[in-house]
């Protein structure tokens, strides 16, 4: 699990900035994805070796009488589902009224909720912050979010006393994941593992459905766990032999009747069932269409680097001219995403959902098979001889070896000289190359450059 910062703020303090500057990294990932649409409300923010959630609620101007009022529905929820509360002003205008109408709201949630005075930059920024005291909220952090200036103090201010309750938030330093050793290691770990199958999409595309198939099929024992709203539940099952635990973003096993609602649809929640999971099964509904919010989910997951299975669901049922009119628009819209196996199911009456398996267990596999230095050496060798690196500042790149840095997803690190200079567009083609040359299927491929021996 990782932690969920929620940035909270009047209009034009900065909240996009900072969140951009939080969400760069991750977003880098899915860059060679064009057609994506970016959901810029929430994001996997990966800054100085941390790991976090971040959600900019938007939504709050703090002017109107009765801040109960005014704050939108969404961003209540965010500012419920998170651990850590950004409250950011801004420093150049100084305390306003609508500042502290969104304090006095923010006290009375029970959260840890920080002031941040941004715009620091080309200010005194003791003096123009000391107003903030008087919002009541504690000490003021002072930052400049548009230059990075103060947020790495801020985040580890804010996220490390919770290091302990979010043993993921912490990435290794790329230097030591790099290690064939600890990639060794990580899969050895996921080998002993039971599949975590994430099963994600938006609200009514068929989740809940899907996951009562799955279930009632395997006749599994399943118990309910408690949680919060913003927490899955995970179901552990066996099928084909393989063990999984299922990662129940609807909710089904919470509800204890039928009759019961569903609870509301989280995007917190689907974000950390992507991070938790090895394989998440994206459902889209056929009768809708892709719509972008299937598309920002799609982003999600190619950031997490996580394997990716296709399912479009409520094929039954249909005219043969809406279906190929379906698979057109599914061609068009998802053609660039050539990794993933994509199926036509039919949850309520459980057509393929057996396909879906098979492509659940090849996107696994793939995800874990064991890559070793000769091997990826080899195939880079032949990926060289087949089309030479350029030259670049009269030099011709030199790629040297090659060897594993990680599982789910595959990471290959290749070493040379001037490697960090190679063009995208030959970095794409070296990741092609691999990907054609080990046989993966269902999971994307990270190629890394490192300079040197
Ligand atoms: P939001 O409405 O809270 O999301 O605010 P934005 O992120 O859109 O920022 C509002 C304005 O403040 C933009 O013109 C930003 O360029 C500017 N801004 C944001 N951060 C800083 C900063 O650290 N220093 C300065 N000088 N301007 C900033
Ligand atoms: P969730 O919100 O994603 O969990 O969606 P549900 O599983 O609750 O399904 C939403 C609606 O779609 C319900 O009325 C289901 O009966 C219906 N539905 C789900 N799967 C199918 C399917 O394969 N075919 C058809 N025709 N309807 C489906």
């Amino acid at each position: 699990m990782l932690p969920v910062v929620a940035l909270v703020g009047r209009p034009n303090v900065g909240k996009s900035t900072l969140f951009n500057r939080l969400t760069r990294t991750r977003d880098a990932l899915v860059a060679d994805f064009p057609g994506l649409t970016r959901d810029r409300k929430y994001g996997q923010a990966n800054y100085e070796g941390l790991q976090f959630i971040v959600v900019d609620t938007g939504g709050i101007s703090g002017d109107e009488q009765g801040i109960d009022m005014a704050m939108a529905s969404q961003s209540l929820m965010a500012i419920d589902e998170a651990d850590v509360v950004l409250f950011l002003v801004d420093a150049r205008v100084g305390l306003t009224g609508a500042d502290q109408g969104i304090a006095e709201h923010l006290r009375k949630q029970n959260k840890s909720v920080y002031v941040v005075a941004n715009k620091v930059d080309g200010i005194d920024g003791d003096s123009e912050s000391a107003d903030f005291f008087a919002l009541g909220l504690g000490d003021v952090n002072q930052i400049a979010a548009a230059h990075g200036r103060g947020v790495s103090q801020l985040l580890t201010h804010t996220l490390m006393p919770l290091a302990e309750q979010f043993p993921d938030m912490q990435v290794p330093e790329e230097e030591e994941i790099s290690q064939e050793q600890d990639a060794e290691n990580q899969l050895e770990k996921l080998l002993a593992s039971p599949i975590k199958l994430a099963i994600v999409g938006k609200p009514n595309v068929g989740k809940s459905t899907l996951t009562n198939r799955i279930l009632g099929e395997e006749r599994v024992v399943v118990y309910d766990q408690p949680g919060t709203t913003r927490d899955s539940i995970f179901i552990p099952m066996e099928r084909d032999g393989r063990e999984y635990v299922l990662i129940d973003t609807a909710g089904v096993r919470r509800r204890r009747s039928i009759s019961e609602a569903v609870e509301k649809f989280s995007i917190v929640k689907t974000l950390q069932a992507i991070e938790e999971a090895n394989v998440v099964l994206l459902v889209i509904d056929a009768r809708e269409g892709i719509t972008d919010q299937d598309l920002s989910l799609l982003g999600f997951v190619l950031n997490s680097g996580r394997s990716l299975v296709l399912a479009v669901n409520k094929w039954d049922g249909l005219d043969k001219d809406v279906k190929e009119e379906i698979k057109r628009e599914l061609d068009r819209r998802l053609g660039f995403i050539d990794f993933a196996r994509l199926h036509f199911i039919s949850a309520l009456h459980g057509t393929n959902v057996g396909h879906l398996f098979e492509s659940v267990q090849e996107a696994y596999n793939s995800a874990t098979k064991r890559i070793n230095t000769s091997m990826l050496t080899r195939i880079m060798d032949m990926a060289q001889a087949d089309h030479q690196p350029p030259v670049v500042r009269g030099r011709r790149v030199k790629m040297k070896y090659a060897h594993a840095g990680g599982y789910n997803p595959p990471i290959i690190v290749i070493h040379g000289n001037q490697v960090k200079d190679l063009p995208d567009s030959y970095k794409r083609y070296m990741m092609n190359y691999f990907r054609k040359s080990l046989k993966v299927m269902g999971t994307p491929i990270k190629v890394e450059f490192r300079e040197g021996a």
